[in-house]
């Protein structure tokens, strides 16, 4: 169960922790002492100056707060570092504020009003576990580790051996928070540092020196900023440390032409890897749908799957957000509550187990949807909908990747390659290296009718067995079939017939009845047997990107993140069990 943070604004506008009783930044110099601190003593932002081609720069931070850090570190990083560079920003929060609070907060923050804004519209619900974000164009990663940072921090260690660059330490001072200042934090530091990784923190307690000292840290005392005595600062000195290894940029082929090989071939081309992808086609399968729901995947009780689900939403939302409002159009979804069964998973998912910016109770009567609905339903706030052939299209043209068409897909052992090819996948990996993958078809058709009078006042995307989609031209999406084991894309009457009455079964109203179908499309989808997408490793070069079922478009931007990690060998964005769950067995 998450909890938010409990604070009040003084009468400068600066934000103050009640559970704490201790101030987030500086009254009259916040951003100063920010970046005298952090960034300064960090050797900051000379560093960035300086960096060798497609350096993956990491900084973690503890204490997320209002992301003041993270806000000037990503503008100084964008100033200075060179273009093909990149920054990942770790950070961990144990009460995040929500998104009311930080836009409160930034009001005293005018200076940083741009960054404060693409952050806002991409900051992540207080959900357990990491949320990547990307910013700035994927320049700029932050990874948000929300939870209480002891249990948090052995599941990045685990990912981020000598990954680490720079440490900000700033989890309110050891005297009122002691927890976080113990020997679980200098000793995780030490397991991610490499010979060269230099840390800051603002208090200068014995505790931290000693910890620091007996990590491997060199400890300097340098004066404090303002009216502050004295600050901490040092680098990691052990003689048996790593060397921080470069990304390895050697070509990788991509055969597919959907969301899935769209999102890798960007994840790729912004790590400095030459990409290049044949396929069939381009969005020819459901990337091909003319609309899709965006929205996380969660179980009345908190699943492996359920935290995927909202990991992946967090990243997809990033990802999507240059294109908002133009192919992306995050307006909410609405899961109907339309018979006791339903109505009982609804109150259970809305008790607590989600945080409610993430998922809440939207009582009968309510009017959001724009459409009677009869019924309570969950109410998705962030999510939505987006037209997935478009997105495939400018993913590919961001990567500058023209895909080329083929028939039959050749893979060159010799280079690295990802199978991204949907169903196709499993025969693809079985012809080149004999393994049989578990990776099935299942077909789905979408039926497209005419909005009417009524329909087209429709603002939320309705999700229940099917879903309905707010009108894009004057047409409505609505989907989908489910043929476990069918993989043919011929056109079907019955599967319409499904299609409208499953909404009507769902609406109960008298707009769903007598709706004019204008068009239909089937395409296949893969699926595996536990519901997971599978990604990785088949063996020597030979990698897989399929399993995303009828969620390839919430899934598609964390699992190209995920896979590009491990191509590319930069920092991973989840913790090992959930990594371990997406290998392809
Ligand atoms: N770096 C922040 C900024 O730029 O606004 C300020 C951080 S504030 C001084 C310290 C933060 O540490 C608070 O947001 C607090 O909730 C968080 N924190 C305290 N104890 C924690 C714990 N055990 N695990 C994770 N975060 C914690």
């Amino acid at each position: 169960m998450n909890r938010s943070a409990d604070i009040h604004f003084n009468s400068d506008g600066v934000p103050v922790s009640n559970q704490f009783d201790d101030i987030y930044f500086s009254v009259d110099s916040g951003i100063d002492e920010s970046q005298y601190v952090f960034l300064q003593q960090n050797g900051l932002p000379d560093a960035f100056k300086s960096l060798p081609s497609h350096y993956e720069f990491v900084v973690t931070e503890t204490g997320f707060g209002t992301g003041l850090n993270f806000l000037l570190c990503w503008q100084a990083f964008i100033e200075h570092a060179p273009r093909d560079c990149r920054l990942v920003f770790v950070s961990f929060e144990k009460f995040p504020l929500s998104r009311e609070q930080l836009e409160q907060a930034y009001e005293a923050l005018p200076t940083l009003r741009a960054l404060c804004e693409q952050l806002l519209a991409v900051y992540p619900a207080g959900d357990e576990g990491c949320h990547r974000l990307l910013l700035a164009d994927g320049r700029v990663t932050l990874d948000l580790w929300v939870g209480d940072i002891e249990q948090q921090l052995p599941q990045f260690v685990a990912q981020a051996r000598g990954q680490v660059d720079r440490w900000f330490l700033d989890g309110f001072a050891p005297a009122k928070n002691p927890q976080m200042w113990q020997s679980f934090l200098f000793s995780a530091m030490a397991a991610t540092a490499h010979q060269g990784t230099r840390y800051a923190t603002f208090t200068a307690a014995g505790v931290v020196k000693r910890g620091l000292q007996g990590a491997g840290f060199t400890v300097a005392k340098v004066k404090g900023f303002g009216r502050k005595r004295d600050m901490l600062c040092g680098a990691f000195e052990a003689t048996d440390a790593p060397q921080k290894a470069a990304l390895k940029t050697e070509p990788v082929a991509i055969i597919g032409g959907g969301i899935a090989a769209a999102s890798l071939s960007l994840a790729l081309q912004r790590r400095g890897v030459n990409v290049t992808v044949t396929s069939r086609g381009v969005a020819d399968a459901a990337s091909g749908n003319p609309q899709g729901a965006v929205y996380p995947l969660l179980h009345a009780e908190k699943t492996p799957l359920s935290q995927f689900y909202l990991h992946a939403f967090s990243t997809a939302v990033s990802a999507y957000l240059p294109w908002r409002e133009q192919h992306w159009f995050p307006g909410g979804v609405l899961q109907p509550a339309f018979n006791a069964q339903r109505q009982q998973r609804a109150e259970k998912i809305a008790a607590g187990l989600y945080d409610p910016q993430t998922v809440s109770l939207q009582p009968a009567g309510d009017t959001a949807a724009g459409l009677e609905i009869g019924t309570s339903a969950l109410h998705y706030a962030r999510a939505g909908w987006l037209r997935p052939a478009a997105m495939v299209k400018e993913l590919f043209n961001k990567a500058g990747i023209s895909v080329g068409i083929s028939d039959r897909p050749q893979v060159d052992v010799q280079q690295k390659t990802v199978i991204a090819a949907g169903h196709c996948s499993g025969d693809i990996v079985a012809a080149f290296s004999g393994q049989k993958l578990s990776i099935h078809p299942v077909r789905g058709q979408i039926t497209q009718v005419e909005a009417t009078d009524a329909t087209a006042s429709l603002k939320q995307v309705l999700c229940y067995k099917g879903y309905m989609v707010p009108a894009d031209n004057g047409l409505h999406c609505i989907g989908a079939t489910f043929n476990r084991g069918d993989d043919s894309s011929d056109i079907r009457a019955d599967d319409d017939s499904e299609n409208l009455a499953s909404l009507k079964d769902c609406a109960q109203q008298p707009w769903a009845n007598d709706l004019t179908i204008i068009s239909q499309r089937a395409s296949v989808r893969a699926t595996t047997p536990n519901h997971q997408p599978m990604i990785g490793r088949v063996q020597d070069n030979l990698y897989v990107f399929s399993g995303l079922g009828s969620r390839g478009l919430t899934a598609a931007p964390l699992l190209a993140e995920i896979l590009a990690a491990q191509l590319s060998g930069g920092l991973q964005p989840l913790a090992t069990d959930a990594l371990e769950r997406l290998q392809p067995r």
